[in-house]
């Protein structure tokens, strides 16, 4: 039984990756610098993979920022504001698209969630049928030279389907007009690779949705027979879900393997088996590439051992559900984690270990051996976390079970919260910002003194406060009206409320990529949740003691915390957002007691939680906004409750949204030039919106005239009395440089609208 994995984390575990790139874009790093730095990364991690007894090594796994970009920029499919980048060198346009060109004020393809996992990539933009100008996908490269060290590689590419389906494009004709050419260039691709390696893997994991127009599935068969007749060596790699009804398209691609993910998957094994074609291996994709847990033996062993038995031993290979991009990198970096939740954990490289010591007790079992080392391997069932006496709090499931529905909603419908809300005063066009400010250096040495215990709490609270009342004056002299006090304690927006809770604890090196440079260290939920104290009053009531003016309460909601941490696997996932919503409904009761008027919280990540078929979304969608509803209601209808949104489409699931029944919702727009806001007519959202009038993740500055325009564009959709001015997502990326005169732009543009509408 051939064992693999779909690709391994290119961060590097000290985020080698990410300093080389931050330094390159500073201007500290030569390019060859910074591809040096890839290369040790890449060997590292291919010998990784080696020593563990996987049969092939990983490439094109390693991006230099994205894998999407990687094939965009291979079919040379550059939207005309990129045209006069064609002359710089590859790496500085590569880099122009993924994160917009300041100098000739080109804005950067879109960026949004992969599926539904916090990675975020760059969307494709098809806009016109311009012809292409090809360029090189680094898989060629890297394939060779793991070749020529000695390693098997096995190249991964996403499949032209996967990178066709959520391009942008004025019209969808146009887009899958791009088909074939998008095909001829991957048979152009999977030539070169083909001397180099003996089985490519093809990503789909479009297929695990419903997102593939029904025309068009019909082309799969004809592109995938294409492709199979360049090369006959494709592993046709689907993940993130069972695929439903596109089974058939799968196993009837004519591709050499088929890859199934076996963890969110598996209710569909048996229809695999029974449809899968002669000539075509299946991949068992059981290690979780999602979670930090270890495998649990005695489930995977006997899924694989069926599989073998129909299929027979060398058409079946097993391998990790997705790319362990998703998972940390290396549980033995980690020195300070309890032993008992430890033990319980692999990481990516331990991931890789599990595999093999998976094929150790398929071989000896299939052997024939009575099966001593494997029986005590597998056999024995692993003691439920819940029964170490941390996992389980009474009073927590107490509280759970006794939540009523009138928890779930606030005192009065909107429209009387509106009119009680009034005594805030606002301006028509009420302009905000979403929460977080620059975070200098400054700030970031201060916190980590704190942590490393080199400064005192005194001197710690006295820094922040100090940053506070900085922010506070700023924010004053640029004339926003509702203000916030920009976040400087917080490392994370979930970390830091992690931190606070009960039932969580945290890696010191479990990074993960998010997008590009970034990376976020998930905390880990293990135990029943609980607040142990109030976690922001102090920090806000602070702020709001250095102003007339409202200053907005700062939280993270429930299924954002749920989502951005790795959750045990032992107690449902909507159970424990229930425990996280009652933590949090706790911190809003307190802010509101202690004063403070607006409260936001946010849920930057509901909608990359929801599973990719329409039922099982529904599912999530209803307990989801049940939690943040949980979380929002038991205030005052005087309270003004915020929730902010970003990086996702949120169209589908408007209505969700407004069942939300926040006051005021800021949600990302500014890079998709506002296209959201026809959803918002046809649903008749009776709530406050602010589409943000200014992208945040790229270091451009938008001009007074653009967020003019995207605000006139919004006023055609939104009341001028619901309309809110607000930046796309928090500042903490930005530096003040940036942030300054961009907010300067954005109240500007505010007052020259509040101007305008008050004349008519
Ligand atoms: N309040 C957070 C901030 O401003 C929101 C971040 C987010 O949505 N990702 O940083
Ligand atoms: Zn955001």
């Amino acid at each position: 039984m051939r064992i693999h994995i779909l690709g391994f984390p290119s961060i590097g575990k000290r985020r080698e990756q990410k300093q080389a790139l931050e330094a390159f874009w500073d201007g500290a790093l030569s390019v060859d610098a910074l591809s040096a730095t890839c290369t040790e990364l890449k060997k590292r991690h291919w010998h990784i993979q080696k020593e563990s007894g996987l049969d092939y090594v990983s490439t094109g796994d390693f991006s230099l920022y994205d894998r999407m970009l990687d094939v965009t920029c291979m079919l040379g499919a550059l939207p005309e504001r990129f045209t006069p980048c064609l002359g710089d060198a590859p790496t500085d346009r590569y880099f122009s698209l993924a994160r917009g060109n300041a100098e000739r004020n080109t804005a950067p393809l879109e960026m949004t969630k992969w599926f539904d996992t916090n990675y975020h990539y760059l969307v494709p933009e098809i806009d016109s049928d311009r012809p292409w100008t090809a360029g090189t996908h680094p898989v060629v490269a890297d394939t060779k030279s793991a070749r020529e060290l000695g390693f098997s590689p096995k190249p991964a590419i996403i499949g032209p389907f996967t990178w066709l389906t959520p391009a942008k494009a004025p019209r969808d004709v146009l887009k899958w007009s791009r088909l074939d050419a998008v095909v001829s260039s991957y048979v152009n691709l999977l030539t070169g690779l083909a001397p180099y390696c003996d089985c490519i893997q093809i990503e789909e994991p479009v297929l695990c949705t419903e997102l593939l127009p029904d025309d068009i599935r019909g082309r799969f068969h004809e592109a995938y027979a294409t492709l199979n007749a360049a090369c006959p060596k494709l592993m046709l790699t689907t993940y993130f879900g069972a695929l439903g009804r596109n089974l058939q398209t799968a196993v009837g691609s004519g591709c050499a393997v088929l890859h199934v993910d076996m963890v969110r998957g598996r209710k569909q094994f048996d229809d695999i088996l029974n449809a899968l074609p002669r000539d075509m291996a299946l991949s068992l994709g059981v290690v979780d590439g999602r979670n930090i847990w270890k495998i649990d033996y005695s489930t995977v062993v006997p899924l694989i051992k069926r599989a073998v038995s129909a299929l027979g031993k060398d058409r079946v290979l097993s391998g990790s559900s997705c790319s362990l991009l998703h998972c940390p990198v290396d549980v033995t970096e980690e020195t300070a984690l309890p032993e008992h939740i430890r033990n319980r954990m692999a990481f990516a490289v331990q991931k890789c270990a599990e595999l093999s010591t998976l094929r150790d007790i398929i071989e000896k079992e299939g052997a024939g051996s009575a099966g001593g080392y494997a029986a005590a391997a597998y056999a024995a069932p692993a003691q439920p976390r819940e029964q170490h006496p941390a996992g389980r709090v009474e009073a927590v499931r107490e509280r759970v079970a006794a939540v009523t529905p009138d928890m779930l909603s606030r005192r009065s419908p909107y429209p009387e919260r509106r009119a009680a809300q009034a005594r805030l005063n606002l301006p028509p066009l009420p302009a905000t910002t979403i929460g977080s400010f620059p975070q200098t250096d400054a700030i970031r040495k201060t916190r980590l003194d704190y942590k490393r215990g080199t400064i005192s709490e005194a001197d710690y609270v006295a820094v922040i406060r100090s940053e506070i009342r900085k922010c506070i004056e700023k924010q004053e002299q640029l004339g926003l009206d509702v203000l916030v006090h920009g976040e400087a304690e917080r490392n994370d927006m979930v970390e830091y409320f992690g931190q606070q809770l009960g039932g969580f604890c945290f890696t010191q090196n479990g990074w993960v990529q998010s997008y590009g440079s970034r990376c976020v260290k998930p905390p880990v939920i293990y135990g029943d949740v609980y607040r142990k104290h109030p976690m922001t009053t102090d920090w806000i009531l602070y702020a709001q003691s250095l102003t007339k003016k409202p200053v907005k309460g700062m939280l993270t909601g429930p299924v954002t915390i749920l989502c951005w941490s790795f959750v045990r696997d032992d107690l449902e996932r909507s159970e424990v957002c229930k425990q996280i919503a009652l933590a949090v409904r706790d911190e809003v009761q307190s802010l509101e007691k202690a004063g403070i008027r607006v409260i936001q919280i946010d849920e930057a990540a509901l909608r990359e939680g929801m599973p990719l078929t329409r039922d099982e979304a529904e599912v999530y969608l209803r307990w989801a906004v049940d939690a943040f509803r949980l979380a929002a209601s038991g205030v005052d209808d005087s309270t003004q409750i915020h929730s902010h949104m970003c990086y996702s489409e949120f169209n589908s699931i408007l209505t969700w949204i407004a069942e939300m029944d926040a006051d005021v919702i800021s949600i990302e727009a500014s890079r998709s030039g506002m296209e959201l806001l026809d959803a918002f007519t046809d649903v008749h959202y009776q709530g406050a919106v602010g589409p943000g009038v200014y992208d945040i993740h790229s270091p451009r500055i938008p001009t007074e005239e653009e967020i003019t325009r995207l605000l006139r564009r919004a006023l055609r959709h939104i009341p001028e009395d619901q309309l809110w001015v607000n930046p796309d997502c928090g500042l903490k990326t930005r530096r003040w440089e940036e942030a300054w005169p961009s907010l300067q732009h954005m109240v500007a543009a505010a007052a020259r609208l509040r101007a305008e509408t008050a004349r008519r």
